[in-house]
Order: structure tokens, then C-alpha cells, then sequence
């Protein structure tokens, strides 16, 4: 037998290993000093009130015989397609619910959809990047041509006329840089993707922390996408769902490509390769998107952007570039004096005692360059400010 050797091909990824190394090493060394972390990209805030009832409520029926339930449908129970589909109508996007496809989180959709797609074909991906993108690409044997992401262009990539690609990644707001491409600069993409029969392969796993009323939340809401893009979204950030596990991805009707429906490919594949969300999980999702789930996750959604606006206030103050952190829970920022992502890294770590995460583990675009999340605790991430201000 052969192995899919596109895996040999795979770089081994230490970026979170690393960090977590040379800080055991740090606090080993210094079992008295304080570290904080705002080097993670995963949420702390507890799952919401109504989340949580609602959860509990779903487990209790399916504990009775008379609201028991086996096999849910395929592509997601109606009444969470429903409340996402009326979510995006409040963005002005129209869905019918079976656009709509629940999934277990944004990273699985982002690799499967792939299955859709012929082999070999080109694809255009950001650097830096969520290494997701690159990977699950190298998996199948694509081309892999960059489009970079510099301190010119405010780390927002514009379509490159010389390239003709099969698929477009996007991801606004970015993970890494936190960076929010405007209306017009997305509808140059859509643009682009139409004229190149490309399909755009856009998450939106952060749209929640976009504030500013200007800036699009979903890619539906330019003209043209919907024959042209597939939006995967996920409740992880939006709601706490990295460990309880729930996302969406939408696949419009209009979206055909070599004369076929890509939204029944996706359904054909999906049924016989998923089968779903647990029925106890989705009515947890669902309770997101009532009145009272919204108040409650927005309030969470606050309390980062709060932690945002504090690391952001601190960069500016010390007038050090960056991107993101006003409508993004990430900011992303220029090392001081030339320093490299690394040797800026372990300054930070050895004395200010805080953890970044070094930009160059997105692609070789992020050197020089590093990320601050704004998930962690509000009076930590002050404190951590505090001591990154020592530094200079
Ligand atoms: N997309 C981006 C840009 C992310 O940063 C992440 C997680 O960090 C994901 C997708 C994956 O999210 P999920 O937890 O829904 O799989």
C-alpha cells in the first residue's frame, strides 16, 4: 500500500510546543515571577446562562423516552439552520435554511470542503496565515501561491492580477493579524473571484467583534458573492464553543461551478461523511441566537474587546505599529527596534514576564511581527500592559 505522501510534505508544527517550552524553562528558573499569557487564541469567558440551561433541557429529553432521539438530520436540525438563517437576515444577507450546514466548528469545514474540489488546483492563500489554510492544502497535493499581508497594506491582501486561482482564502477579521477588509476591498475580491471562476472560501469565525457599522460581517453582503463564495463561521469565539463544539458553514444555491450546485455536492458529502452535531449541543447553539443567548454572549464579546482596547491604548501610547484589536479580538504588532519575532518574544518573556505568540509562526510574512490576544482575564491583560510598558 501507499501512504498519502502529500503528509511527508507537511512541516512538524512547534509554535505553541516552542512557547510553552522557553516558558516551563522561565518559570522554572524563576518560581517567584508572575507570567501572563496573552499568547492563546482560545476564550476563557464561561458559557452563557442560556446556553447552559438550554443544554441542560436537551439532556433531560433525551433521558425520557417520549422526547428520546436517535439520528438528528443530516444537515443540522431545522430550528438552528432556521435562527442562523434569521441571524444573517439582521445583516441584510437572505438565506434559505438549507444554505445553511451545521458543522463541529469552523476548522473541520475549512479542511472538507476541500473534498468538493478537484485536486491540483491553485490556491491563493494570505501570509501570514492561520496555518489551517496551508496545511489541509499540502494535504491534498494543491498549489499553494501567497499573497502577502505587509505593514503597506495594512496586512490586508488585494487580489493579484497575474494570478489566476482555482480558490481564495480570506479570513476577516484575521486570525492572525486582526486586520477587517472593508466593503469595497472585499468586493474587489468578489470581482476577482467571478472573473476567475474561482471560489472564495471565506471564514468568518471572528465576525462577531466587528463593531464599526461600515464593515462587512459576512462576505453575502457584498454583491456577487453569493456565486462565488462559501462562508464558514463557527460559534467558538462567538459564544465560548471551542470545547463544546458547533459552527456553521453556508453554501449558496447560486454557487455552481463545471455546471454543478456546489451546495448539493456539500450536502452529498456531508451526508455520507458526517454525521452531525449532537442534538444536546445544537440546542445549546441554538440558545445562542435568542434574545437573551445575544445579550448574554455580546456582553462576553465586550469584555475582549475591552482587553483589546487596553493592549491597543498601550501600543499606541508607545507608538508601536499594529493592526486589529478595535474590531478583532487580535492585535497584531511591529517588534520594536528591528527586533525579530523570537528575540522579541523572549525580551517580552524574560523581562516584562508576558507571552506573545511570535508572528512568524504564521509564514514567513509575520516575521518582525507579533500577536496579543485579548481572551484573557481583564485585570491580567492591565497588569501585563503595566509590564510591558517597563520595557521601554
Ligand atoms: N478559523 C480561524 C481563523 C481560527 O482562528 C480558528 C480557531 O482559532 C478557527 C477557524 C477554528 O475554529 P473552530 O473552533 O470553530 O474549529
Amino acid at each position: 500500500m501507499k501512504i498519502n505522501q502529500n503528509y511527508l510534505s507537511l512541516n512538524d508544527s512547534y509554535l505553541f510546543s516552542s512557547i510553552a517550552q522557553k516558558v516551563r524553562d522561565y518559570k522554572a528558573a524563576n518560581p517567584n515571577k508572575e507570567v501572563i499569557s496573552l499568547g492563546i487564541g482560545d476564550v476563557t469567558r464561561p458559557l452563557a446562562a442560556a446556553v447552559v440551561q438550554a443544554i441542560q433541557e436537551a439532556a433531560t429529553e433525551m433521558g425520557q423516552k417520549d422526547t428520546f432521539r436517535g439520528y438528528g438530520e443530516e444537515q443540522g436540525y431545522h430550528f438552528l439552520r432556521q435562527a442562523v438563517a434569521e441571524y444573517y437576515a439582521k445583516k441584510g444577507v437572505t438565506l434559505d435554511a438549507d444554505e445553511v450546514f451545521i458543522s463541529d466548528g469552523a476548522k473541520s469545514d475549512l479542511a472538507n470542503v476541500l473534498d468538493i474540489f478537484a485536486g491540483g488546483q491553485t490556491v491563493l492563500i494570505p501570509n501570514p496565515v492561520y496555518p489551517v489554510y496551508h496545511d489541509t492544502n499540502v494535504m491534498v497535493g494543491n498549489r499553494i501561491v501567497y499573497t502577502d499581508g505587509t505593514e503597506k497594506n495594512g496586512f490586508l491582501p488585494m487580489p493579484d492580477p497575474q494570478i489566476t486561482p482555482d480558490i481564495i482564502y480570506l479570513c476577516s477579521p484575521n486570525n492572525p493579524t486582526g486586520a477587517v477588509y472593508s466593503k469595497s476591498q472585499l468586493q474587489e475580491w468578489v470581482n476577482y473571484a467571478l472573473k476567475a471562476g474561482a471560489v472564495i472560501l471565506f471564514d468568518a469565525a471572528y465576525e462577531v467583534f466587528i463593531r464599526d457599522k461600515d464593515l462587512p460581517s459576512s462576505i453575502y453582503q457584498i454583491n456577487g458573492a453569493k456565486e462565488c463564495a462559501i462562508e464558514i463561521c463557527s460559534l467558538s469565539k462567538t459564544a465560548g464553543f471551542t470545547g463544546t463544539r458547533c459552527g456553521y458553514t453556508v453554501v449558496p444555491k447560486s454557487l455552481v461551478r463545471s455546471g454543478a450546485q456546489l451546495n448539493k455536492l456539500w450536502l452529498r458529502r456531508q451526508t455520507t461523511k458526517f454525521n452531525g452535531v449532537s442534538y444536546i449541543i445544537q440546542k445549546g447553539a441554538a440558545a445562542v441566537f435568542t434574545q437573551e443567548g445575544q445579550a448574554q454572549t455580546r456582553s462576553d464579546i465586550t469584555y475582549y474587546a475591552n482587553n483589546a482596547a487596553v493592549i491597543t491604548k498601550t501600543l499606541n501610547k508607545k507608538g508601536i505599529w499594529s493592526t486589529g484589536g478595535i474590531n478583532s479580538p487580535y492585535v497584531w504588532f511591529k517588534c520594536p527596534d528591528g527586533y525579530s519575532s523570537w528575540q522579541f518574544f523572549d525580551k517580552l518573556l524574560n523581562e516584562a514576564n508576558v507571552v506573545g505568540t511570535p508572528g512568524a509562526g504564521f509564514g514567513s510574512g509575520g516575521e518582525g511581527f507579533m500577536r496579543f490576544t485579548a481572551f484573557g482575564n481583564a485585570e491580567k491583560t492591565l497588569q501585563a500592559m503595566k509590564n510591558f510598558e517597563k520595557l521601554f
